[in-house]
């Protein structure tokens, strides 16, 4: 066993295949030989079988031939024919002892060979009967021949059953050797596959005994070898084969081995290693302590040192100072603008210095004994006294004071001291030192800004935030004036903006500065009169007894208004509108009630500006209205709104329609119909009165072109325009653009625009008026003698037609005034302009008219202004 131990893994895997391979061989071989012997015995059967019985039949058939060529011979007893039988006989009987040879090569077994001895005895029986019946029929014996010749039957017979027998047997032989053959091919399968199968087993036994020998050694240096990465180092192979895993085992245990050895000496290395670490720690330790303890007296030594030269400069200032103090003091007292003063509490001893003598005007002799709180002004006094009380309470390190001092004039300067008090050690002061400053000039700088931020700086007037501060002098305050009515009065300059934005803003300071001058001059002294801003003023007027005093005073400053502005050498007629708040019934805070004037103001613009009006709560409605409108009114031109009636003026002479005014009617779906008076002026304000003024314009010559196709050539259209249009720098453009883009004769168009201050003031106004009646188109001055009605814009503008405002028609029953509308008439037609009436209502004025020759009459005698289809039929009656 030893010894198979001892082999190496390579002989043992050579020996187990050659093993395997030599088993296989000798089962091949005798396989082989099998195979080889079935061969043979089918070789030799197969020669017998073809050969033997062969030869045997034709030993029998020439037997037969041969007695049938004898008898032949006997019966025609032809002795010419016996040569050529015994030629034959020779001749079958030499082929018979050859088939005969050649049959005992093949003889097998010892049957075969006594079969084959009867035959030939036979044989050699017949050969003798047939040599003595050859002997008779040579002798011609015939009857003798006959007798052998039967013999020679007999024996003949027992040959063919002798060959018959042999031919048997030789089946029989033929059938075993078959079997034989059978048999062997049986065994040769047999063995073959027994070869297979247990050649199978064999390497499957074998191949597996090697893998598992193998494996299992395999196996178990994985297993040690996984315990080796495991660190597990005590572990051994135990193996007792020496091939080459064998070695291995060998090899890892030794591996293991020194292994172990070396993490042993690791370990004790390592030991040795943190017991010198931890030796390095405690030294790092104690020397960190060390350090600690070196910072903590280093970090005091720089304390000390600081606090040493902190103490030395010190003591150098200090020296410094005492060798300077006297002459320092000295300076100080001298060249300081303050003044410097210490008080001596405890001996009551006052010191100033020169300055403040200086600031005062007094004489240090002469004013030696005066006490100098008796010059601080009574109104401070108190103060001043109150704040060094309370330093000495809380003994506080300095104090300010600012305060007024009665100056050797009698004049109050004002002082800023600063001082600091000295307690002793039992917390009294013993002293008290500090400065004094002029602040007189600061104090009115103060002052003046002060000024500034509640003063307005165009007209000098209180503004909004002063009124705001002072307000509670005049409203909600408890006391002295809660009995009292006040009024607060808003003023607002009409159109002014147009004057600022036509004449320019240097015009409108100057205009703003002389309004505030007259409202000044009309004030009472105790009133306040504020500007809030642009062209809005507040008049405060205090204890007011009821409303008929506000209302004279409003009366007085329309009229205060009346005599025209000269700013600049240009003469204008300024209005204004008032809207009046009274405290407290309106409200109680200043806010309220300027709110409440504004609306009541908006209230006396929306009757026509120039008159005043007091607040009542409705009037918050009439605000609430007019924003409606305003609303509605920024999209009634793009949502088709707006619609124009027509009215026709009738022209005196003829009785008969000569010519239609455009009126503007708007149908807004959230506010019902609203009246041109309603929102033509908010239209003004807003400006939205040019979109719409050219929707007028162009739609008015579209119903007159209109017109002029349904025959009426010679009718024209007067169109309202607003003073807001005229002053766009393009209304002529706009206009020439409709005549153009429509075409028609500007013959036809008649502009109606109404007396306004703008007129007057803005030049380019009647520049642009030239320019329109140059192409033909007329210009009617609009209710003329209502507003500013000056006969000089008859002078002064390219009008052609004069409308006389309806109050005058109103009027033409009063005798008195009767006169007026005839001069009207009068003088129009010195003027060479046409005249038109407009509102007339009865016959009776239409008579007067008549009378008086006025060119045209508009009114609802004739007809409403009615809508554009019932405008044309009204021309065709
Ligand atoms: P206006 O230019 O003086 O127009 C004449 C006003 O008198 C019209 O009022 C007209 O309906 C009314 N009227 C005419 N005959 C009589 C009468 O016999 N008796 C009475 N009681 N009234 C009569 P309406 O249409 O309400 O227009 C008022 C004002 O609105 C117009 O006064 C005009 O200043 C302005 N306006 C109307 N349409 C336009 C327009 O398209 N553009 C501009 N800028 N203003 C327009
Ligand atoms: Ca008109
Ligand atoms: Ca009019």
């Amino acid at each position: 066993m030893n010894f198979i131990y001892r082999l190496r893994m390579r002989s043992k895997l050579i020996i187990a295949f050659t093993a395997i391979s030599l088993f296989s061989g000798v089962m091949g071989l005798v396989a082989l030989k099998n195979i080889r012997d079935l061969n043979n015995n089918s070789v030799i059967m197969h020669d017998r079988n073809s050969r033997v019985i062969k030869d045997i039949t034709l030993v029998k058939s020439n037997l037969v031939q041969i007695n049938l060529d004898i008898y032949m011979v006997l019966d025609e007893k032809n002795s010419n024919k016996v040569k050529t039988l015994v030629d034959e006989i020779n001749r079958l009987k030499n082929q018979d002892d050859n088939l005969l040879a050649d049959y005992e090569k093949h003889i097998v077994d010892s049957d075969d060979r006594k079969l084959f001895g009867d035959l030939k005895n036979i044989l050699s029986v017949y050969r003798q009967y047939r040599e003595r019946l050859l002997e008779y029929i040579d002798e011609g014996n015939y009857d003798k021949a006959w007798i052998v010749y039967n013999d020679l039957e007999i024996v003949s017979e027992n040959i063919v059953k002798n060959t018959e027998n042999y031919i048997e047997y030789n089946s029989r032989v033929a059938e075993k050797y078959d079997n034989s053959n059978k048999q062997l091919y049986h065994d040769t399968i047999i063995s073959t596959i027994t070869i297979g199968v247990l050649g199978f087993i064999v390497s499957i036994f074998v191949g597996h005994f090697i893998a598992y020998r193998i494996s299992g050694k395999i196996k178990t240096i994985l297993d040690f070898a996984k315990s080796l990465t495991e660190g597990n180092l005590e572990h051994k192979i135990t193996m007792k084969s020496r091939d080459e895993i064998g070695q291995l085992a060998i090899a890892l245990n030794k591996a293991a081995d020194k292994r172990r050895e070396y993490e042993e000496n690791l370990m004790s290395s390592y030991e040795e290693l943190e017991a010198s670490y931890e030796e390095v720690r405690a030294l790092e330790q104690e020397l960190r302590e060390k350090y600690n303890d070196l910072e903590a007296s280093f970090e005091e030594i720089t304390a000390l040192e600081q606090e040493l030269r902190e103490k030395y400069t010190e003591i150098s200032i200090n020296e410094e100072l005492l060798r300077n103090n006297e002459e320092w003091y000295k300076l100080i007292t001298e060249a300081s603008y303050d003044a410097l003063w210490d008080w001596n509490i405890k001996e009551g001893k006052m010191f100033f210095s020169d300055q403040w003598y200086n600031i005062l005007g007094y004489d240090r002799e002469e004013t030696k004994d005066i006490d100098w709180t008796k010059l601080v002004n009574e109104e401070d006094y108190e103060r001043l006294q109150n704040v060094i009380k309370e330093n000495w309470e809380n003994k506080s390190s300095v104090f300010t004071i600012e305060y007024r001092i009665k100056d050797v004039n009698g004049i109050y300067t004002w002082m800023q001291t600063i001082g600091k008090t000295l307690f002793d050690s039992e917390g009294k002061p013993y002293r008290l030192a500090g400065s004094h400053k002029n602040i007189t000039d600061i104090k009115e700088y103060q002052h003046r800004l002060e000024y500034i931020a509640y003063h307005d700086y165009l007209t000098d007037l209180p503004n909004r935030q002063y009124m705001h501060k002072v307000a509670e002098q005049y409203f909600d305050k408890k006391g002295v004036y809660e009995h009292n009515k006040t009024a607060l009065i808003f003023i607002d300059i009409d159109n002014f903006k147009y004057i600022n934005d036509t004449l320019g803003h240097n015009f409108g300071d100057f205009l703003i500065c002389a309004i505030a001058d007259r409202l000044n001059r009309i004030k009472r002294e105790d009133d306040l009169l504020v500007r809030l801003g642009g062209d809005e003023f507040v008049i405060v007027l205090n204890s007011i007894e009821d409303r008929a005093q506000v209302e004279n005073f409003c009366t007085a400053m329309l009229e205060c208004f009346e005599t025209s502005f000269n700013v600049d050498s240009n003469y204008l007629q300024v209005t204004s509108s008032i809207g009046i708040a009274i405290y407290p019934e309106d409200g109680k805070v200043l806010d309220d009630l300027l709110t409440k004037a504004d609306i009541a103001m908006y209230r006396s613009k929306s009757l026509g500006k120039n008159n005043y009006t007091f607040f009542h709560s409705g009037m918050n409605d009439k605000v609430i209205e007019r924003m409606e409108i305003e609303k509605y009114l920024r999209n009634a031109l793009d949502k088709n709104e707006f619609i124009l009636y027509y009215q026709p003026q009738v022209d005196a002479n003829s009785g008969m329609i000569c010519s239609f005014e455009a009126l503007i009617r708007w149908n807004s779906p959230e506010l019902g119909f609203v009246p041109p008076d309603r929102f033509i002026t908010l239209a003004e304000e807003n400006h939205r009165i040019i979109d719409i003024g050219n929707w007028v314009l162009r739609s008015a010559c579209e119903f007159i072109k209109e017109v002029h196709i349904n025959g009426h050539d010679k009718c024209y259209i007067s169109i309202n325009v607003s003073v807001i249009q005229l002053m766009q720098s393009d209304f002529v453009d706009n206009v020439l653009k409709i005549i153009n883009d429509i075409t028609i004769d500007p013959n036809c168009i008649e502009l109606e625009i109404t007396e306004s201050i703008f007129i007057e003031t803005y030049d380019n106004i009647s520049e642009k008026l030239n320019r329109l009646r140059e192409i033909g188109i007329k210009i009617a001055l609009d209710d003329f003698g209502k507003g500013y009605s000056s006969l000089s814009y008859l002078k002064q503008l390219p009008i052609s037609t004069l409308k006389i405002d309806k109050t005058f028609i109103d009027d033409v029953a009063e005798e008195h005034k009767i006169s007026l509308v005839e001069n009207i008439i009068d003088i129009g037609h010195k003027m060479n302009l046409k005249v038109v009436a407009e509102g007339v209502e009865t016959e009776e004025q239409l008579n007067y008219l008549n009378k008086h020759s006025c060119d045209r009459i508009q009114g609802y005698y004739f007809s409403r202004p009615v809508p554009q289809s019932e405008a044309i039929s009204l021309l065709n009656r």
